[in-house]
């Protein structure tokens, strides 16, 4: 029904057109989608498509994919699905570029753009391509846009890793206080904090810190999207329980997404394949959080959108 977390735009070279990404959610009978830039772009005289191919060739974040996207969306204007554009622009570590940015978007496009992220707080995978963490300093200095988009009622999706294998916790205390600093804010944690890097968290430790993370926050909601959540963790023996339990504990606090990056190498196949992978977890849900992660009900309210998800009727 929702994918909540889709670039419809690749880090460098030719993405899969507007029209033909439109045509795989309908064929695969997804109706809504936020249409997420990317946040990290690879510069335009680059050959590389995947930012990983290019260690040292420096992906810094654009306002070249949020046009592209609008322009797109603005000439299709599609009914089915109904997607909800996103700002991917913004740039975590230079705050300052951030509100100038907001408003030549209302300029150019105003009203449109209902969704910011996905941003990188932390994303380990990139600092081979120059990128460095935010720091405190950072976050302090990011209220001026996260007013914008509180008084907007708009989410903002953070990629922030957790750390990795060595060090697990390493980049936990950034979330931290990120949540600490903007509690009204709709914050979405993009893969609850996992990554390739962090592959052998201990599930009931992860667990852990996520229940007490929502508890304390309430505007503090997961996505659960990228095939490497199932890969390396739900699909371990006895994690997928262990999963399903966390969210059946906190049904209205999530979100699914495929995060599938539309570069031309890639067809529907792909996407079929990743929207199939990053689904299964829903399989273990109970009714009331299959009603409002698989089904949509989260990423409404989050939206503002006044949508219900259908009912899920009781087994025979
Ligand atoms: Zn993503």
């Amino acid at each position: 029904m929702v994918d909540s977390h889709l670039h419809f735009r690749p880090f460098g070279g030719r993405p899969v057109p507007f029209e033909e990404l439109n045509g795989y959610l309908n064929k695969s009978g997804v109706h809504h989608a936020s249409i997420y830039g990317i946040g990290q772009m690879l510069p335009v005289d680059s050959d590389c498509t995947y930012y990983l191919n290019c260690p040292g060739t420096p992906v810094v974040p654009s306002m070249k994919n949020d046009f592209a996207n609008a322009v797109n969306y603005m000439e299709a204007k599609p009914k089915d699905p109904d997607l909800a554009l996103s700002m991917t622009f913004m740039d975590l570590n230079h705050p300052e570029t951030i509100p100038p940015g907001i408003a030549l978007y209302d300029k150019e496009f105003p009203g449109m753009f209902r969704w910011a992220g996905e941003v990188n707080l932390v994303k380990q995978a990139l600092f081979p391509n120059h990128h460095t963490s935010a720091t405190s300093e950072n976050i302090k200095n990011w209220a001026p846009f996260m007013k914008v988009l509180r008084d907007r009622g708009i989410p903002i999706t953070i990629h922030s890793d957790l750390g990795n294998d060595k060090e697990p916790l390493k980049y936990l205390h950034l979330m931290e206080e990120t949540l600490r600093r903007y509690p009204q804010n709709k914050i979405v944690w993009a893969h609850m904090g996992l990554s390739k890097e962090l592959s052998t968290m201990d599930p009931d430790e992860h667990i852990a810190i996520m229940t007490r993370l929502l508890d304390a926050h309430p505007e503090l909601n997961l996505d659960l999207s990228w095939r490497v959540l199932e890969d390396q963790y739900f699909s371990k023996p006895g994690v997928r329980q262990k999963y399903a339990a966390f969210l059946d504990r906190y049904p209205t606090r999530a979100i699914p997404g495929t995060d599938f990056v539309a570069s031309r190498d890639k067809d529907y196949s792909v996407y079929e394949q990743e929207l199939e992978v990053t689904s299964r977890i829903n399989k273990a849900l109970g009714d009331k959080a299959f009603r409002h992660i698989a089904l949509g009900q989260n990423y409404f309210r989050l939206l503002g959108l006044k949508k219900e998800a259908p009912e899920v009727c009781g087994a025979e």
